[in-house]
């Protein structure tokens, strides 16, 4: 048993058992036995790789849409530049210096990155090293004004809550203990959660993102500017997609909590509707970064490269487009003022 599961089986012995959101928030969050309080998981020697991580042309390609589009709202200045779970850093670094040659946008933007993890905002202190970065615990705390913000694999991190319709009425899942003391999964009747499927049907909902959803819906309403919001999942899809990734494997989700990373898919159809009244366009990730100019880009850059090099350049491209691999799976929301310009690479 990892510390975290003797805490969690102490706490389900005094309390009963979780929900799959407090089992999540333990097991990410927990300042002491965390998952992301406690490590840099990235890379090939973690348990996952992102899209930052795999090619600086995501983060250049995505950097260059921000300010293209701060460009078509006037340039205002000054601006809130910012990004939740920012992991390594490696997404702003790309950003900042994509659109160091875009006449007055660092000049006007202020850093601001939302990151839980003490461990991640030191690595993001490295990677973004010579600029004026801030922290913030909430994206709801960021300052006030026009908000240009990023977040790849941000709300897939956030905790869920599932529910399963049943002949009669609604099942949770939750996490309890086996007569053994383990933990276990398990579903408890729970009174109607206001959702409508079919029996058999499994829904999950993620409580913490339509806060987040709706306070940048209000702000950029409001105050302008654009969110681009990529990650795994779809648009109002339903089933269970709770899973656990270690060391770039598929996981029991139970088996050592605080070693493993937690995702669910998102649900981007929850946050443009939590995020209204700022209008969105949504699109896979795929569709998103060919029209950006990816396939320009990626020629530019092999160019200057050959052998192995040039092989896993190649490799990278084809990973973040192809509907084989992370193209079609990752999606894109954006969120935009009502009646402004529909952002670049979404029309
Ligand atoms: N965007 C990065 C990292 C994705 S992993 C990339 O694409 O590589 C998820 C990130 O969100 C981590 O930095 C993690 O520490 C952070 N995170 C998870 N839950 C959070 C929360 N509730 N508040 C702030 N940051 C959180």
């Amino acid at each position: 048993m990892t510390p975290l599961a003797a805490l969690l089986a102490d706490r389900i012995r005094a309390g009963g058992p979780l929900t799959l959101a407090d089992y999540m928030a333990e097991c990410l969050l927990h300042p002491l036995h965390g998952y992301y309080a406690t490590r840099d998981p990235f890379g090939t020697g973690g348990d996952f790789t992102t899209a930052p991580e795999i090619s600086q042309m995501f983060g250049e390609l995505l950097g260059l849409a921000l300010a293209q589009y701060w460009l078509d709202l006037g340039a205002p200045a000054p601006f809130v530049l910012a990004e939740p779970g920012p992991g390594r850093g490696t997404l702003m670094a790309d950003v900042l210096r994509a659109t160091r040659a875009v006449p007055g946008f660092h000049a006007a933007a202020q850093i601001w990155l939302v990151e839980a993890s003490p461990v991640l905002r030191d690595r993001q202190r490295q990677a973004l090293a010579g600029h004026a970065v801030h922290w913030a615990d909430r994206v709801e705390d960021l300052p006030d004004g026009p908000l240009f913000l990023l977040a790849n694999e941000f709300f897939d991190a956030l905790p869920i809550r599932q529910f399963t319709r049943g002949p009669t009425g609604w099942d949770e899942t939750v996490v309890g203990l086996s007569p053994a003391g383990a933990l276990q999964l398990g579903r408890v009747p729970v009174a109607d959660p206001g959702l409508t499927a079919a029996p058999g049907t499994v829904v999950e909902i993620c409580p913490a993102a339509l806060p987040i959803a709706a306070h940048l819906g209000t702000r950029i309403a409001a105050q302008g500017g654009l969110a681009l919001i990529l990650d795994y999942g779809g648009w109002g899809s339903r089933g269970d997609t709770f899973q656990a990734l270690h060391h770039h494997t598929f996981a029991d989700p139970l088996a050592a909590p605080g070693e493993a990373d937690l995702t669910a898919h998102v649900d981007f159809r929850a946050l443009a509707a939590a995020a209204r009244p700022a209008a969105h366009a949504f699109t896979t990730q795929g569709t998103l970064l060919n029209a950006l100019g990816l396939q320009t880009r990626a020629e530019r850059l092999a160019a200057r490269l050959s052998g192995p090099a040039l092989q896993a350049h190649l490799a990278a491209a084809r990973r973040l487009t192809h509907p084989d691999e992370m193209g079609t799976l990752f999606k894109a929301l954006a969120l935009y003022p009502p009646g402004a310009p529909t952002p670049p690479g979404l029309a």
